[in-house]
Order: structure tokens, then sequence, then C-alpha cells
């Protein structure tokens, strides 16, 4: 006898109607049969038809429920639903690693002969699997500065089907305005995808601003905790929806169950974490702009960016990343990364530990010297991504590294 057993929790009544931090906790929840607070892993391959109609019927889509755990699991269901509750789409779509978002979107939306227009200082893999990969199949990209929306429309050919953009970038922390930029683009036909992951869906929603799916690194904000690489879309529409869905399937770019079981414990203290960190990093920002051996610091929250006021608009806070140069260059940079207590010198970022890198001889150095400073990767640049230790701490193990470059 097979028990049956379906209960919905009350969430449910409520769903369309609830604030951000109640969706961040119950959304993706409300179906587990057993009423349990948290979803549980089902680590399983494969799901057991009830008889051969049952299966037919799976199949052919007439009945919902689950198949085989490449093409869904209810583990990773739940935390799509969350993801797509928190963007304010219609579906999530779970992958294995960010890039493997990524390349999902190249790869549902460009074909033989299309053509891309990208942030310049987009994700280093997002621009080099285009430039290595995905040109071998005839597709083409401009990677232009978006933060002005004229070199967005300068690049427009008949064959451009795709702007993907990055808001802020990395590591020049640049803008892009994502309602203009999605207004041109859809005067033209285009699709827009956003990178959000160094903003989360917390600080901000580009499909409210116009864009037609968003991803994300779910290794950075979303899980915040260091310990899973991941990545989701979500899609402002069914029909996107069933146009991407189907690639990432094919292709295997599944997420897992158990890293969907992290990343959904982990978005529950999305807000929490990111305002705790992002009020530590206003702090630092204004700390880091008054020290004598600092030349500036690029943060969205301090005036001087250049980019202030879109960030205040566009954004529900200014993020926890700091980008800084040093006046003593390549060499303060290097001495900067060893003297670091608190700070683990370390790539990736959003999560609740500290992380500090020296762009230069680190994720950059694979770039020759002019393109590494066309790209505004400057000798003395330093990324800091802020977790959630206590400020002061913070800020004595960067004066106390400083007085030793
Ligand atoms: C880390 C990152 C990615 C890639 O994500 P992985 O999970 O490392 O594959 C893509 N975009 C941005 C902005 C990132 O920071």
């Amino acid at each position: 006898m097979r028990i049956v057993i379906r209960f919905m929790h009350k969430y449910h009544v409520m769903k369309e109607k609830s604030g951000f931090n109640t969706r961040m906790v119950h959304a993706g929840s409300e179906d587990d049969q057993w009423g349990s607070a948290v979803v549980p892993i089902y680590q399983t391959s494969t799901f057991s038809f009830e008889n051969a109609q049952h299966g037919a019927d799976l199949f052919a889509g007439k009945r919902k429920g689950y198949i085989y755990t490449r093409i869904g699991n209810p583990t990773i269901h739940a935390l799509e639903e969350n993801i797509a509750s928190l963007e304010n789409g219609y579906g999530g779509i779970a992958t294995a690693s960010g890039m493997g978002a990524v390349s999902t979107i190249y790869l549902a939306l460009l074909g033989q002969g299309a053509h891309m227009i990208s942030t310049a200082s987009v994700y280093g893999p997002s621009r080099s699997i285009m430039e290595n990969h995905f040109s071998r199949f005839g597709v083409t990209s401009s990677y232009v500065n978006t933060s002005d929306i004229e070199n967005i429309k300068k690049n427009i050919r008949p064959e451009t089907k795709l702007l993907y953009l990055e808001t802020p970038s990395n590591p020049t922390m640049e803008l892009t305005d994502i309602k203009a930029a999605a207004r041109l683009a859809h005067e033209h036909k285009l699709l827009v995808v956003v990178d959000n992951t160094f903003s989360s869906p917390y600080l901000q929603n580009p499909l409210d601003l116009g864009a037609d799916a968003v991803l994300h690194s779910v290794t950075k904000f979303i899980n915040g905790h260091a310990d899973v690489v991941g990545g989701i879309i979500v899609t402002k529409t069914p029909e996107l929806y069933n146009l991407i869905r189907p690639v990432m399937v094919g292709m295997g770019l599944n997420m897992d169950p158990h890293q969907a079981f992290l990343v959904h414990r982990g978005v529950k203290t999305l807000s929490l974490r990111v305002e705790k960190a992002q009020k530590s990093a206003m702090e630092i920002a204004q700390w880091l702009e008054q020290h004598p051996k600092v030349e500036w610091v690029k943060y969205p929250g301090l005036p001087s960016h250049p980019q202030h006021d879109l960030a205040k608009k566009q954004m529900k806070g200014f993020g926890t990343m700091i980008s800084f140069e040093l006046k003593g260059g390549y060499k303060a940079g290097e001495e900067l990364m060893n003297h670091m207590q608190v700070a683990l010198l370390a790539v990736s970022l959003g999560g609740v530990e500290t992380l500090i890198q020296h762009p230069a001889s680190m994720t950059h150095s694979g770039l020759p010297g002019k393109e590494r400073l066309e790209a505004g990767i400057t000798d003395g640049l330093v990324r800091y991504s802020v977790g959630i230790e206590d400020t002061q701490d913070l800020i004595a193990d960067l004066q106390q590294a400083l007085n030793q470059v």
C-alpha cells in the first residue's frame, strides 16, 4: 500500500501577497507532503511510476511529477521556486554552477550566425567561453562599456539576438542602467539577460526593470556560506522558461539535490547577511577613502562613485563589494595580501567570510599588461568582499596590513 498524504502549508494561501523576507524563508517549501519544515534531500536518480499510464502521462506532460533527476527533482524544484519568487519571475532553472547557467543562456538564445552584445567588464569566463568556444559554432560577440547606452546602440546589427549585462560589474564596479538598456534592446527585438550575482535578488530585481531573464552564480550571495558551487536562471515568461529548460536538461547542466538542499538552506538568511555586510561595507569604504595609502575607492554607496545616483535608483542597497587602488601599485598589492589576518586571501565573494584578492597578480594575471589596463585592472587594484564579521575587526585588519605596505 502506498501512503500518500497531501499536506499543504498554510503559506500557500498568502503566497502572492507576502514580502521578500517571508518568501525568502517559505517559498518553495510549501508542497512537501509530510509538512516537513525543510524540504528534504531527495537523493535519488529516478522516480517510480504507479503504473504504465502514470509513466505515459508524465512523459507526455499530462500530469505533474518527477521522472529522473536530470529532468527534475523535488529538492531542486523547491529551490527553483524560491529564487523565482525572489526575482519576481515565472520559473527557475537550477544549474550545476554559475557558468552552467551562463552556458545554458548562450546555448538556448544564440546559434549559428547570431551576435551578442555584452558588458566589457563581464565576469571573465562568461567572456572567454564565448570567444574561445561559442565562436567555433559561428556565434559572434561585441564587448562594450554598457554604462553608456550609446555604446550598445552603435553595436546592434541585424543578427544581434542578445544583450547580456552584468551590473555592477567586476572588479571595476561599473553600473548599467538596466531599464534604459532593456528599452533600447526591446526596440530592436533583442532579448535581455542580466547576471545579477553581484547584487543578489535582495538588492536588485532585473526582471522588474525590463530584463527577460536573470541568472546567478548561487555560489556567491544566495548560498552565502562558501560551501557550494551552483547556478540558477529565472525567466520572466513561461515561453522563455520552456525554451531554456530543455537545453539545460539535454546538455546535462543540472544541479544535484544535495547542492540544492544546501543552497535552499543558505538563501533563507540572504537579507540578514547582505544587510549586515553592506552596513560594514559602507563604513569600510568611507574609512578606506580617507586612508593616505589609498588612491581611490570604488563603492556604489559613496557619493564619489560616478554612478551613485543610478545605484540609488536601481538597487535597494549598495552591496558588499569594494574595489580600491593602492598608491604603491603592484608591489603594494602583493604586500597587502600577505599581511591580511581576518580576510581570507581568496577569489569568490558574497559569503559570510570576508575575502580579499589582488586581480593584477591573481584573477587577471593571464591578461597582457595593456589589455589588463584597458579592462580597468590597474596594478594596485584590490577587490574586497565584505563578510559578516565585526566591522571594527575588519577595519583593524586592513589598518595593520596597510601599515606594513
Ligand atoms: C562566480 C561568478 C560566475 C560563475 O559562477 P560559478 O558558480 O563559479 O560557475 C558568473 N558570474 C559572476 C558575476 C560571478 O561572480
